[in-house]
C-alpha cells in the first residue's frame, strides 16, 4: 500500500492549466524526483497536497484515506509534511519552540517547556542537526533551518514529506549533508517527493522520477531494474536535456 497515491490531479487557474490529470504514487521508503521547467506546475501539486487549493479534479490517497479536497489541517494529521523553499520556522523563536508551534503539547495542564526541549533535542539527533533545542533560528545557517523543520515535520509524524528545492540556498557542503538525511528518513519508511531541477541529486536520491511540463506528466520512470545513473540518462534522453536546466 502506497504512502501516497495521486489520481487525476487537476487544478486550473482562470484559463491557466496548471495541472491536468496528473498521477504520482510514492510507495514508503522511497524518494521520487519532481522535475519540470517554471511553470511546469510542480508548486501547484505540492500546494494542493498540501490543502493550500482545492484541486478542480482528481484523488488525494495519504494517511490511509482518500481526499478530493483537504485542509492545510487534514494534509497534516494525514501525516503530509511540506517544506517550502521560503522557510516556515520563526527567526526570533528557539528550535524547540518552532518544532512544537501550533502543537498543542502540554504536560498537566500547562506547556512543559523542558520536556519539549528532551523531545526537540531527540529530534534533532534523528536528522543529525548541530544546533540545540535552546538555539534562536535567526541565528542559525540555512542547512541547520532546514533541519529544524524537518525535525517539526517528525515532531508530527509526518510519514510523506515533499522538499521543494531543498538545496537550492545551500552551501555544497550543507547540500551534501541534507542528502544524506534524505537517505536517512528514506531508510526510516517515509515516503519523499523531491522536486529539484539538478541531475546529480536525482542520480545520488531518486527511486523514480516524474516530468512534469505544462501540467501533464511527460516522463515517468522508476530505478527497479536499472541503476541510477541509467535512469538520469533516460530523463535526458527524452527530454532532451534536464528541465529546468
Ligand atoms: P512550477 O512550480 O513548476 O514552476 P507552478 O505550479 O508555480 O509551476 O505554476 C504552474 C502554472 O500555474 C503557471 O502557468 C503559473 O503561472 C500558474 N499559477 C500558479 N499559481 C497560480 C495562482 N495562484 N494564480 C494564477 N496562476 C497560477
Ligand atoms: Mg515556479
Ligand atoms: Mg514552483
Amino acid at each position: 500500500e502506497p504512502s501516497l497515491r495521486i489520481r487525476g490531479l487537476t487544478k486550473s487557474f482562470g484559463g491557466v492549466r496548471a495541472l491536468d490529470g496528473v498521477d504520482l504514487t510514492v510507495p514508503m521508503g522511497q524518494v521520487h524526483a519532481l522535475l519540470g521547467h517554471n511553470g511546469a506546475g510542480k508548486s501547484t501539486l505540492i500546494k494542493c497536497l498540501g490543502g493550500a487549493y482545492p484541486p478542480d479534479a482528481g484523488t488525494i490517497e495519504v494517511g490511509g484515506a482518500s481526499y478530493t479536497r483537504l485542509s492545510p489541517r487534514e494534509s497534516i494529521s494525514a501525516g503530509v509534511a511540506i517544506i517550502f523553499q521560503t522557510l516556515s520556522v520563526v527567526d526570533a523563536l528557539t528550535v524547540s519552540e518552532n518544532i512544537f508551534l501550533g502543537q498543542e503539547w502540554t504536560r498537566y495542564g500547562t506547556v512543559n517547556r523542558r520536556a519539549q526541549e528532551e523531545v526537540a533535542a531527540g529530534l534533532l539527533e534523528r536528522v543529525a542537526a548541530s544546533c540545540s533545542p535552546r538555539d534562536r533560528v535567526g541565528e542559525l545557517s540555512m542547512g541547520q533551518r532546514q533541519l529544524v523543520e524537518i525535525a517539526k515535520a517528525l515532531s508530527r509524524s509526518a510519514s510523506v514529506l515533499v522538499l521543494d528545492e531543498p538545496t537550492a540556498a545551500l552551501s555544497g557542503a550543507e547540500s551534501d549533508a541534507l542528502a544524506e538525511r534524505v537517505e536517512d528518513l528514506r531508510a526510516q519508511g517515509l515516503a519523499i517527493v523531491y522536486v529539484t531541477h539538478l541531475l546529480s541529486e536525482v542520480e545520488r536520491l531518486a527511486d523514480a522520477v516524474t516530468v512534469l511540463r505544462d501540467g501533464r506528466v511527460t516522463h515517468h520512470s522508476a530505478v527497479s531494474g536499472q541503476s541510477r545513473r541509467e535512469l538520469v540518462k533516460a530523463i535526458v534522453g527524452e527530454t532532451a536535456g534536464l528541465p529546468g536546466d
